[in-house]
């Protein structure tokens, strides 16, 4: 019997996604290498953005086909989607052939349902409104050099454009040597790259019994300690919460890569406060200064919506502006998307799709000439890369990072993926760089 899984969305479904295969292979399951020797076709998705909803709907097109071939095939959706129950109880009635829907805080149950999906026959729906935190479930991971390890689930911040409070449900934080036991198992299995992942790290530690005392900072530091990992990053950053204590812990690691995510969303404090977000353009500004101060060399990315309903063409300007004022390394840009059951879907006037779209090019193209004037300061400089594995479109090169999250390609070498290496640049574009080894291994 063989499973099969679309993944769709964050690192967050990644996760859960490890702990359905965990559950399946405890049943005995293998994982197929198609749809079609599958048995079990589970979607796991996302509706933070219409994008990913539509190519969840035209999936479940494309099974339909399959499941009148294969009557025997169990066909089951999870993730964000279902986890709202309009969208679930929908789902229902348009796919009938749907066999399994079920929510994000389902995940432990899954065996339970599966098998009554299957004894049963017919649909099995179930959605629960929250969840706790869950260790040791079984789990299928694939050990490699790089692997994300969740410290949290949930956010307590609702933004008014995001759907994820409502679908992750309120933040839940594990326990500290939970995570620090997970980290050293990985560094046991040869990991040498771990990325700290909650929607919000910054609050790591609230709701923790008050005698751990411990917050995202304490949790760091004690990972950098974990002997054998390399490379410790950490997302997402919440500017409001980043605190002085948590740079200066950054500053006093060594494993702890120069490399803020801090999404910022936009420039304007009129749009921040309509976006909830929780700080103003000036202390966003502030902390970005606190931090060049401290790490001068740290490369710092952002995400940013643009088109958010009421944006004028005054508050775009001051995205861009402060675009141009920070200098990121990299923007991750949006158009705003209306998410049906968010506060922001009902706010007016929604931005015209054109109008959004152009705002849209207009910051992807100033992004990314500052991007490449950053990545110039790189030029002919010797910098520390981790090299990952061959290059995608180049088979005659490898590919890996820098501490500051910079891709760097180059010539292909026996034996070199998996080190440490000094790396001279010698060829920068705005979303790679050339380099070659200077001989030094670390
Ligand atoms: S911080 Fe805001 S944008 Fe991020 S997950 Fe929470 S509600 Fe969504």
């Amino acid at each position: 019997m063989k499973y099969y899984f679309h993944i769709f969305g964050c690192q967050m479904n990644e996760a859960d996604a490890e702990v359905l295969a965990g559950f399946l292979v405890s049943m005995g399951y293998s994982r197929a290498e198609s749809e079609s020797e599958a048995d079990i076709i589970l979607l796991i998705t996302c509706c933070v953005r219409e994008h990913a909803e539509s190519r969840v709907y035209g999936k479940l097109g494309e099974l339909a086909r399959l499941k009148q071939l294969k009557p025997s095939l169990v066909v089951g959706i999870s993730g964000c989607m279902p986890q709202q129950a309009d969208v679930a109880e929908s789902l229902r009635v348009k796919f009938p052939y749907l066999d399994l829907i079920f929510g994000t805080h389902n995940l432990p149950d899954f065996p339970r349902l599966l098998e009554e999906a299957q004894a049963h026959g017919g649909q099995v729906l179930e959605v629960v409104e929250e969840g706790e935190v869950r260790e040791n479930l079984p789990r299928v991971r694939q050990i490699g050099l790089k692997a994300w390890v969740s410290i949290m689930y949930g956010c307590n911040n609702y933004c008014t454009y995001c759907i994820v409070p409502y679908v992750r449900g309120r933040e839940r934080s594990r326990l500290p040597e939970a995570i620090l036991a997970e980290i050293r198992e990985l560094t046991e299995q040869g990991c040498l790259e771990v990325t700290l992942l909650g929607q919000n790290v910054n609050s790591y530690g609230r709701g923790l019994a008050p005698q751990l005392r411990v917050d995202f900072a304490d949790l760091l530091a004690a990972v950098d300690k974990v002997p054998g990992m390399q490379r410790v990053r950490f997302m997402t950053s919440h500017p409001r919460d980043f605190s002085d204590k948590l740079i200066e812990t950054v500053f006093n690691s060594s494993s702890v890569c120069e490399h803020f995510h801090l999404p910022v969303q936009s420039g304007s404090n009129q749009v921040l406060a309509r976006m909830n977000r929780g700080y103003t353009r000036e202390t966003y500004l502030e902390l970005v200064h606190k931090l060049r101060a401290a790490i001068p060399h740290a490369a710092i990315t952002t995400d940013i919506i643009v088109g958010f309903p009421g944006e004028t063409e005054q508050d775009f300007s001051e995205t861009l502006d402060l675009v141009r004022e920070v200098a990121f390394d990299s923007v991750f840009a949006f158009a705003y998307s209306a998410r049906s059951g968010t506060p922001a879907a009902d706010f007016a006037p929604q931005l015209p799709k054109a109008e959004k779209s152009l705002r849209l090019k207009q910051l992807i193209d100033t992004a990314n000439a500052i991007a490449l004037v950053r990545n110039q300061k790189l030029a002919d400089k010797v910098v520390e890369v981790l090299v990952e594995g061959p290059s995608k479109t180049n088979p005659d090169r490898l590919t890996g990072r820098t501490r500051t999250n910079k891709l760097v390609h180059l010539d292909s070498e026996p034996d070199l993926v998996g080190k440490l290496l000094d790396v001279r640049i010698t060829r920068v574009q705005t979303f790679s760089m050339l380099g070659e080894r200077t001989g030094v291994e670390r």
